[in-house]
């Protein structure tokens, strides 16, 4: 019988435990240093690329682990605004989408956590084909390091929010934050990452116990549990109720602003009714609670698989307005990389 020997990525180490792996081959510690330096802060493709690494440590490394990289498959570049979206060629033959927003703080990278997503929510791209796996810690850093070095720049922050649902990968994805975090590699503030989930209450309170400062947004879609059913299938899961608990609980153990996404799709969320009962919704569940949130409204994106409309730009700052005159603190989210379907909700996986 032969089995298939599951080998490490060497990427998917953190510092201390290539250590650990360094110092059972009989190297020295300070090699460690070295080699989390080629892979993290110069993000080498291949070992070939490092100059103080000696060809007997490297065939160690080989024989050890697996060295190789995803690739950029495909570059789409808007013609409307600087967005590019990149296709990210897996080793397996997955292909995941990322996309790179300019801003006037710096680049912004929008990464996908898994490929596909099964949260079946009505109005999303990613969910169409279903889920067919996690994303590796390292597949995580590659859509990082190989847009950084395609384009020569670094990249300040980063939103999960492609396809996939990151609390349904979440042992990877607080790794994936260790790595990107540490200050011998790309060294990106925790403060400049954003976390969007549809809403998995217990992992929201095990974000939460890990007290790192990050911001967490909450797909909420909804004023009700009512229409939020109809729109997304993890609400007969959890209630509204229930997930407005764990974010505020988030906010009070971290002091991070909280952030509640709402897509206004026409006639099903959007009207002044909605936007009344949403302002109803907050005062109930944070009174008595001082709760630091803003609300950020998504005019949906066309996805050519439903029959989904985006409101017109009236009944958008209208139900801004009904927020804002309650004191509530709103963002419109703009549309970037339209032309090249890059935009929420439209990205998708596929196979090469
Ligand atoms: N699984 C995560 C990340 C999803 S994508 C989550 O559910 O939060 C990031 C945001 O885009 C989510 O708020 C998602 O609900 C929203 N979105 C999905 N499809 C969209 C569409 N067609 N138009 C606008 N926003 C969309």
């Amino acid at each position: 019988m032969f089995f298939k020997k599951i080998v490490m990525n060497i990427r998917d180490l953190t510092i201390e435990e290539i250590k650990t792996e360094l110092n059972a081959m009989s190297e020295q510690s300070y090699r460690a240093v070295q080699l989390f330096d080629w892979l993290h802060s110069k993000m080498i493709l291949s070992l070939d690329e490092t100059t103080n690494i000696g060809n007997s440590l490297k065939k160690k490394l080989v024989e050890k682990f697996d060295i190789s990289f995803p690739s950029i498959y495909k570059e789409y570049i808007s013609n409307i605004d600087e967005t590019r979206k990149y296709l990210i060629l897996l080793n397996d033959g997955n292909i995941i989408e990322s996309v790179l927003m300019k801003y006037k703080y710096g680049y912004s990278l929008c990464i996908s956590s898994q490929v596909g997503c099964n949260m079946g929510c009505s109005f999303c791209a990613s969910t169409i084909g279903g889920l067919k796996r996690n994303l590796e810690i390292y597949e995580l850093l590659s859509q990082v390091y190989l847009v950084s070095r395609h384009n020569n720049i670094r990249i300040s922050h980063i939103v999960i929010m492609g396809s996939g649902e990151p609390f349904n990968n979440f042992d990877n994805l607080v790794k994936f934050l260790d790595i990107i975090n540490d200050e011998k590699g790309q060294n990106i503030s925790l403060r400049n990452v954003t976390i969007s989930t549809c809403g998995i209450v217990d992992k929201i309170f095990k974000l939460a116990d890990l007290e790192k400062p990050l911001t967490l947004a909450l797909s909420l879609h909804a004023p009700n549990d009512v229409i939020r059913k109809e729109l997304m299938p993890i609400a007969n899961k959890y209630s509204i109720a229930e997930v407005l608990d764990a974010m505020a609980h988030y906010f009070e153990k971290t002091n991070r602003r909280i952030t509640f996404e709402y897509s206004l799709i026409k006639d099903v969320n959007d009207g002044v009714s909605n936007a009344n009962d949403l302002v109803n919704l907050f005062k109930e569940s944070f009174k008595n609670r001082h709760i630091d949130f803003n609300v950020n409204l998504i005019p949906v994106n066309v996805v050519k698989e439903n029959d989904f409309e985006r409101p017109d730009m009236s009944s958008v700052n209208l139900f801004k307005d009904i927020l804002e005159n309650n004191h509530i603190s709103v963002t419109v989210r703009r549309e970037l990389g339209k032309d090249i379907s890059g935009s929420c909700g439209q990205l998708r996986a596929s196979v090469k």
